[in-house]
């Protein structure tokens, strides 16, 4: 019945490996036959360079997204008790990390047309023990930084910025991981930087910082045998980075890939406005890296946002939500709030539709996608 008998894949990793396979298998090797796999060379090189391309001086690689929040958080100085201010909206492992720094999480609505942190309702979430916000780079677009200079500046607050879904990213001149006193990234494999396991790395300009987390991440001590922390283990193995070397170089020509492909879904569903679909509001134009590329099925379409979804898996397009259910309704998190407390990010967890998109994704299955949503 189909036009279009390919299948339209959420992700497709193979087609950003295939090309530097061979690059990435003699690296590997190398590393084996050293036997250098723990705090090494490539790890090294790898935080340097990560670090710089962010436009930052230091980076730490640790074990995954989730430690560079937790470990770093730790590493800026919040202590258990303090009151740090997350959007409602975000992944999970964000307030997985804040509970892990024995920090309490204080919930606060998005912007209903970007998804992000909406800081006029973090105003009103202010106590005298709030220590710290963790604006989120949700989707791959950052969250203003003037704005939340602003904000952090008037409050006196740490910016720690979960930079896990905007590898390189740019807003009003600023590279995600470059506005707060240090922001976290994950190496998830389908993030837009992916190693070949877990992976994560905090960046920070500040080199006490940096010290302090290569200290927790590595049993809590600097000098081998002499712990002056607690700490723990939680490092970027060396092979993990030896793949992240190499992926490096290609990630601004991916992420430009992802925009332009994010530009021809926009034209194609400018017409679906009216009837209600409409995509999340990009407000950084060429620096948003869309990691995810989702749309809103509002109240105003004809069809649903679940029935839409089974419509498109019919017709061979795999689709994603990002997030189903908002942090605060999940079974072990029921003390973050109720139900209604924050209406927009519970509204777009039930009408947000993530398409497909990777590098690699062609015009004509962009077409396919959106010919099979109208
Ligand atoms: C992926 C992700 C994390 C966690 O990273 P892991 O490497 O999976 O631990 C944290 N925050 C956000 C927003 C993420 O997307």
């Amino acid at each position: 019945m189909s036009l279009y008998p390919q299948k339209v894949p959420f992700v497709n990793l193979s087609l950003q490996h295939q090309p530097i396979q061979s690059q990435i298998t003699e690296t590997l090797g190398k590393i084996i036959e050293r036997g250098d796999f723990i705090l090494g060379q490539a790890l090294a090189e790898f935080e340097t360079a990560f670090a710089a391309a962010s436009g930052v001086q230091y980076g730490v690689g640790v074990a995954c997204g989730t430690d560079a929040i937790a470990l770093g958080l730790q590493a800026c100085g919040i202590n258990p008790g303090d009151e740090i201010i997350i959007p409602a909206n975000t992944f999970i492992a964000t307030i997985i990390a804040v509970i892990q720094a024995k920090a309490i999480p204080i919930l606060v609505d998005c912007d209903p047309e970007t998804a992000l942190i909406d800081l006029t309702a973090a105003e009103t979430a202010i106590t005298s023990k709030t220590k710290a916000i963790i604006p989120v780079h949700l989707y791959g677009q950052m969250v203003s930084p003037s704005q939340l200079l602003d904000f952090a500046n008037r409050h006196n607050l740490i910016i720690f910025e979960d930079a896990a879904q905007a590898h390189l990213a740019e807003r009003e001149g600023y590279r995600a991981g470059a506005i707060g006193k240090a922001a976290a990234f994950s190496f998830y494999p389908s993030k837009n930087l992916g190693c070949f396991g877990d992976g994560g790395m905090l960046i920070t300009n500040d080199a006490k910082i940096a010290e302090e987390m290569r200290t927790l991440r590595n049993y809590g001590a600097r000098i081998k045998y002499l712990h002056t922390k607690i700490g723990t283990n939680s490092r970027l193995d060396n092979l993990q980075a030896a793949v992240l070397n190499v992926k490096l170089p290609y990630l601004e020509k991916w992420n430009r890939d992802r925009n332009l492909a994010a530009q021809h879904y926009n034209t194609l569903l400018e017409p679906l406005k009216h009837k209600g679909i409409v995509p999340i509001a990009n407000h950084s134009g060429s620096g948003h890296i869309y990691h995810i590329y989702a749309i809103q099925i509002t109240e105003k379409s004809p069809i649903d946002r679940n029935t839409l979804q089974q419509k498109l898996a019919q017709e061979g397009i795999e689709t994603g939500i990002h997030y189903p259910v908002p942090c605060h309704l999940q079974p072990a998190y029921q003390n973050l709030g109720n139900p209604g407390d924050f209406p927009h990010a519970e509204t777009l967890c039930q009408q947000i539709l993530s398409l497909p998109i990777y590098p690699g994704l062609s015009n004509t299955q962009i077409e396919q996608v959106v010919g099979a949503i109208v």
